[in-house]
């Protein structure tokens, strides 16, 4: 009896794990393994890493999209856990210590409304019977009825549902089960109900990078607007992988730069300000994997720099490589008390003064570096 939980633990767990919980940026400070296949690393809001208990309610799915590998037609063994079952199972590892929080997702057996019920019921007895308070990312099945978005928003900490392609036409090259629109509505329900019930994780999504062909520009205009329009609050990025016996098994990985510089945009898009189309994309629409985004959009942009760092304004610093967010801050506080005559300065607040002094100029004096010209685009 244990060895078959066991068994059905590590299978459902390991491949639970094409649904991210964190972006290859946020997790590189993740350096620890992990012990089990279905114990995760994500990121809180803090910054610091949590152990999340990912699984799948089952794997048996009735769709079959082209990337997955637990579509219907490969050939892998079938499982599922009943409610009681999984809540038991959860609690024993939390109540250990070894995890912090729930990843429940779920492939889509018998229909979209029966799979997300054994969700809801999972989340229901954790909460209700064992009395569970801690962090719940519950995923939202494409198909789903509207009513049970609701449902399983009244338990969860955070709700998701994959778009997967940034538009339908890119989609239908990846799967002919899921309609791109029908994901978008309820993408932004989903979004509506987290701020409804004022979901302390919010709404995110996730696109599938590479196999439908798409670029960086198609992708990260959709990310303006999951951002912008319905307020999500992350968007992550997944990076193909061909898995053996599914129709895309010979088309190549998506490289891990492209994810990088995709996460490093995003960031741009999100806390900076950036529009998409302010984006350095080569002619097609790529990022070019040569140069981080915010420094490639500088380089394309000499007419705007140097700036004078006594008086450039907030919006203004943070458009400078090597000056981020806090670094920002940190010179308008400085700048209150003091005028800024060296670079040492900059570096005693924490900046990364060697690629900022490319596009600054400090007490009207430039130190530039003739090394940046290696950068090209
Ligand atoms: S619906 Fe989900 S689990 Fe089923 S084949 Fe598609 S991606 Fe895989």
């Amino acid at each position: 009896m244990r060895e078959r939980l066991s068994f059905k633990l590590n299978h459902l767990g390991n491949e639970a794990r094409y649904d991210l919980s964190g972006s290859i940026l946020d997790l590189r400070s993740a350096k620890t393994p992990l012990r089990f296949s279905f114990i995760y690393p994500a990121v809180g809001k803090s910054g610091c890493v949590v152990k999340l208990f990912k699984v799948l309610q089952t794997n048996m799915c009735e769709n079959n999209c082209r990337y997955c590998a637990i579509r219907k037609d490969r050939n892998i063994p079938r499982l599922y856990f009943k409610p009681k079952e999984l809540a038991s199972i959860f609690m024993e590892y939390y109540r250990r210590g070894e995890v912090q929080g729930l990843f429940l997702s779920s492939a889509v057996f018998k229909s979209p409304d029966r799979s997300q019920e054994m969700i809801i019921e999972t989340l229901r007895i954790l909460r209700r019977e064992f009395n569970y308070r801690g962090y719940i990312h519950a995923k939202i099945l494409p198909g789903v009825s509207y009513e049970l978005i609701e449902e399983t928003a009244k338990w969860a900490d955070r709700l998701s549902i994959n778009l997967e392609a940034p538009s339908g036409d890119y989609l239908i090259r990846l799967s002919e089960d899921k309609n791109w629109y029908e994901l978008y509505k309820r993408l932004k329900l989903v979004s509506e109900v987290t701020r409804k019930f004022n979901l302390r994780a919010g709404a995110i999504t996730q696109l599938v990078v590479g196999p439908a062909n798409e670029n960086d520009r198609d992708i990260l205009r959709l990310t303006e607007h999951l951002y912008r329009g319905l307020k999500l609050s992350r968007v992550y990025y997944s990076g193909f992988t061909p898995i053996i016996d599914t129709p895309l098994e010979n088309v190549p990985p998506t490289s891990w730069w492209r994810e990088v510089r995709l996460y490093q945009a995003d960031m741009l898009v999100k806390k900076y300000g950036f529009r998409h189309d302010e984006l350095p994309f080569d002619k097609n629409g790529n990022l070019p994997y040569g140069v981080d985004p915010k420094l490639g959009w500088a380089l394309k942009h000499p007419e705007l720099f140097p700036v004078e760092i006594n008086r450039a304004p907030y919006e203004m610093l943070i458009r400078v490589p090597g000056i981020g967010r806090v670094g920002a801050r940190r010179i308008l506080e400085y700048r209150k008390v003091h005028r800024f005559r060296y670079p040492e300065e900059l570096r005693t607040l924490g900046i990364n003064a060697k690629r900022a002094l490319n596009f600054i100029t400090i007490d009207g004096k430039a130190y530039f570096t003739p090394r940046l010209i290696a950068y090209s685009l």
